[in-house]
């Protein structure tokens, strides 16, 4: 591993310190708290931000916003709702540059790592400008002797989405686009680590002519979330962040009478079979183990090696390809001059991921690559290298459970049966990947695998926007996945019509149960 030479870039001084706003009814609004969080720079350590974190009555207020703009906004025909969408697909794309540049800033992950999270969280705008396809019914003609029936999906009213630090443009992205194409009206609750994203997209949506209310964002920590939870104005909530929150979030939530989806952790696993490509596998699994430093839910945490001769050489394969990762300032990322990993987000997660490293030692996994060691850019920014375990174990708690950084263990296994029985007895179950030349076995992995998302020769099976993302298990709390046909579903509630006309009327009055003879 190899450390980016260049200094990490500027920060603003204290002295230019931003303060952000909420964000309610088509404009900014300052907190009025007093309570605030600090926004590091994760790449210099500095502070670059404070966020405010708001109280019960400013959630009240975004509700409210919301609340009012949903008669008219729900009206509204789905083509005309549509057309905003494609307005603000443009407006994004135009603004590509420094929405990555903003990620970068306040998450640190590196330029093009940013720019491909927010083509993703694009993608689902453009599955949600076909809202008129998807929201039509079903119609059957004649269920009765002149009688039709027909199925409408109807918004619910103000819904609210509560995200993570770890995609502040997608996963925001993977909520709003699909709730109000389907009429919806949302508040959206960023992370207060990288929060400024939100009102970006908040400015955006208001270029495209967006009404005034429609999208509101609240920032704010669990006295915000716990308020939009027990809000009698909010229908529904979708949620993503860890499994302890998500689970909390699911239980008050449906407690309140919402609607909730609620997305949690992960500990992605990846099998390697003997006969698989073992250089298509290993590069497969530095992307997904270390790819924005380990932050991603779908990141590979664990490979699960049939047979020694797969693990060894596996590992000889990983332990040359890390020592060509360059660690740096992501904003320094540019072609021909790549950086592969970024910091961390804040001290405390760097301090919590390398706390995992040294406790896997005392653990007994043999530490590979110690990613504390290696060369790591000058300076207060979070970093920490790629690290690298064999021999972990399922006992262990580096594998049972979520380190969320750069740190791959490597778990040998005799056969699949051995290694499909650890990805289906631990408690996550997001995204799991088999590598293998064999079809019969990848056949065999996908019918049996417990996990929401499975990969066969793809170390990380996203699926795409017109498709439904959500794991198994104790990776999602709800009965629905996010966006694709499941995110319509989650923001509608369906309404089913039987109807006659008048000549049933004019026969005279029939007080027999209606049969169809
Ligand atoms: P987090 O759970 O700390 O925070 C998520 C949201 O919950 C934030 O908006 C935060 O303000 C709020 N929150 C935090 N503590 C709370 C509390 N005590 N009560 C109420 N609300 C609270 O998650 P994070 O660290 O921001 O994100 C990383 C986690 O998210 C990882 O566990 C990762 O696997 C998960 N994640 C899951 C998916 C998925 O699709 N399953 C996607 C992205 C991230």
């Amino acid at each position: 591993m190899s450390a980016v030479a260049t200094p990490v870039s500027a920060t603003p001084s204290e002295a230019t310190l931003r303060e952000l706003s909420h964000w309610i009814g088509g404009k900014p609004v300052a907190g009025v708290s007093g309570r605030f969080g600090d926004v590091f720079h994760p790449a210099s350590g500095a502070v670059q931000a404070r966020v405010p974190l708001a109280t019960d009555a400013e959630v009240d207020a975004a509700v409210a916003a919301a609340t009012a703009a949903f008669p008219a906004w729900s009206s509204q025909p789905p083509l005309r709702r549509a057309r905003v969408l494609f307005r603000f697909r443009e407006i994004f794309e135009q603004r590509l540059e420094e929405i990555a540049a903003l990620i970068n800033r306040e998450h640190g992950k590196v330029l093009s790592d940013a720019r491909g999270e927010a083509t993703r969280g694009l993608e689902v705008v453009e599955f949600a400008t076909g809202i008129p396809q998807l929201l039509k019914g079903e119609y059957t003609e004649q269920v009765g002797a002149g009688i039709d029936s027909w199925s409408m999906r109807q918004p619910l009213g103000v819904v609210a989405g509560i995200t993570p630090f770890n995609f502040p443009a997608m996963v925001p992205m993977w909520m709003f686009p699909v709730a109000i194409a389907c009429g919806n009206t949302f508040v959206l609750k960023p992370s207060e680590r990288d929060p400024s994203m939100a009102n970006l997209l908040a400015e955006m949506l208001k270029e495209a002519g967006l009404p005034d209310g429609v999208f509101n964002v609240v920032h704010g920590d669990k006295s915000a979330v716990d308020a939009l939870l027990q809000h009698k104005g909010v229908q529904a909530v979708s949620f993503v962040g860890s499994t302890p929150i998500a689970e909390y979030v699911y239980r008050e939530g449906t407690k309140a009478g919402k609607r909730v989806q609620a997305l949690g952790g992960a500990k992605n696993h990846m099998i390697v079979m003997p006969d698989a490509d073992l250089d298509q596998a290993a590069d497969a699994l530095v992307g997904a183990a270390y790819g924005s430093a380990g932050e991603r839910c779908m990141a590979i945490s664990v490979a699960v090696a049939v047979g020694a001769a797969t693990a060894d050489n596996l590992i000889g394969k990983l332990e040359s390809r890390i020592a060509s990762l360059k660690i740096g300032d992501g904003a320094l990322d540019a072609p021909g001059s790549p950086v592969d990993l970024g910091p961390l987000v804040t001290k405390t997660h760097l301090d919590k991921v390398s706390s995992y490293v040294a406790l896997g030692a005392t653990e007994g996994a043999e530490l590979v690559v110690d990613g504390r060691a290696g060369a790591l850019p000058a300076g207060e920014g979070f970093f920490l290298g790629a690290c690298l375990f064999d021999h972990v174990k399922p006992e262990m708690k580096i594998y049972r459970e979520e380190i969320f950084g750069p740190v791959l263990g490597i778990v040998r296994v005799n056969n699949f049966e051995t290694a499909l029985q650890m990805v289906n007895e631990h408690e996550f179950g997001n995204g799991a990947s088999l590598f293998t030349r064999d079809g019969d076995t990848a056949r065999d992995f996908t019918h049996r695998v417990q996990a929401g998302m499975v990969g066969i020769n793809v170390p990380i099976p996203v699926p795409m926007a017109f498709h439904s993302f959500g794991g198994w298990k104790r990776s999602l709390f709800g009965d629905h996945a996010v966006h694709g046909p499941e995110g319509v579903r989650f923001y509608t509630r369906i309404k089913t019509v039987t109807s006659r006309w008048p000549t049933g009327i004019r026969v005279g009055v029939d007080t027999t149960m209606p049969t169809l003879g």
